[in-house]
């Protein structure tokens, strides 16, 4: 039930493209508070211009505050000076959407550069947890909150040029279900998003720019579009309080 979200307040990490940008457009649609962060503050603010709209069509009298903040995820001392950013009236974060994160390059073991390595974990994995720390020790003291990060399909399934995503994303598992196993009995929730193919900016980032190369990967297959994932978060975030949805795995219907 939507009405659930209504004046809620949600972070949501890597809000300027794809999932994230989809995801705060519904939030602000279902009457929720935003804090959108990205490295990309034109691209970012275009979001929050959407989500103002989106939440002002919607009609919802609740919600509609929103704060965008330039923020990497990767940089610990950025993360450390969040708050400060953040307006007064946001800091009591309701939900926290671990979203940002990204693959570069398809390239076996022995030829990934290891900055490619450092800044996929440092995004993927690192910024997860340190937001996640952040939050926790807020939602703790408020005995409130959900959690809800984006893993994938390459956190269940690791596959050949894909060796550095897959270990990020099985860490965001494996971090996810022990964050769940501690929080049992408490009112906090986490939940695993899982997608499977999705058609964002994504795979143009996987394929350092290469369109065609990009596009390939859709062949044969209607992938899933950051709506369909958008929509899983929110039906995750607005369940009954005594409802946890620990994981979704999502897949287009023609992706094995
Ligand atoms: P996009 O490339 O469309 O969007 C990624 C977002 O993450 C952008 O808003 C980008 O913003 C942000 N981002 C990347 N690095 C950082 C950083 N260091 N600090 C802050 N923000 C950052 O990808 P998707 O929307 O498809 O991906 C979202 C999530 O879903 C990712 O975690 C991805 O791994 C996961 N996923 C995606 C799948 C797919 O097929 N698309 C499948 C399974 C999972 P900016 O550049 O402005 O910082």
């Amino acid at each position: 039930n939507a009405s659930r979200l209504l004046g809620k307040t949600v972070l949501i990490t890597g809000a300027s493209a794809g999932i994230g940008a989809a995801t705060a457009v519904l939030f602000a649609k279902a009457g929720s508070n935003l804090i959108l962060l990205a490295r990309r503050a034109d691209a970012l603010q275009a979001v929050a211009n959407a989500a103002a709209i989106a939440h002002k069509e919607s009609g919802v009298q609740s919600g509609g505050k929103i704060a965008s903040i330039q923020l990497d995820v990767s940089d610990k001392a950025q993360i450390a000076a969040l708050w400060d950013k953040v307006p007064a009236d946001l800091r009591n974060v309701d939900i926290l959407v671990n979203n940002a994160g990204f693959v570069k390059g398809v390239e076996r073991v022995g030829d990934i550069a290891s900055e490619d390595i450092e800044t996929m974990f440092a995004t993927n994995v690192l910024g997860l947890i340190s937001l996640t720390q952040l939050l926790v020790k807020d939602f703790k003291a408020r005995n409130a909150g959900h959690v809800i990060n984006l893993g994938s399909v390459a956190g269940r399934e690791p596959y050949p040029g894909g060796s550095i995503y897959c270990a990020t994303k099985h860490a965001v598992r494996a971090f996810s279900g022990a964050l769940l196993r501690e929080l049992y009995n408490t009112p906090i929730r986490v939940t695993e998003i899982q997608p499977g193919l999705v058609e964002t900016e994504f795979s143009i980032v996987r394929f350092r720019g290469d369109k065609s190369a990009a596009d390939k990967v859709y062949d044969g297959l209607v992938p899933l579009t950051a709506q369909d994932i958008a929509e899983e978060i929110v039906w995750a975030a607005s369940r009954p309080p005594h409802v946890n949805l620990a994981e979704v795995f999502i897949l287009p219907v023609a992706q094995a």
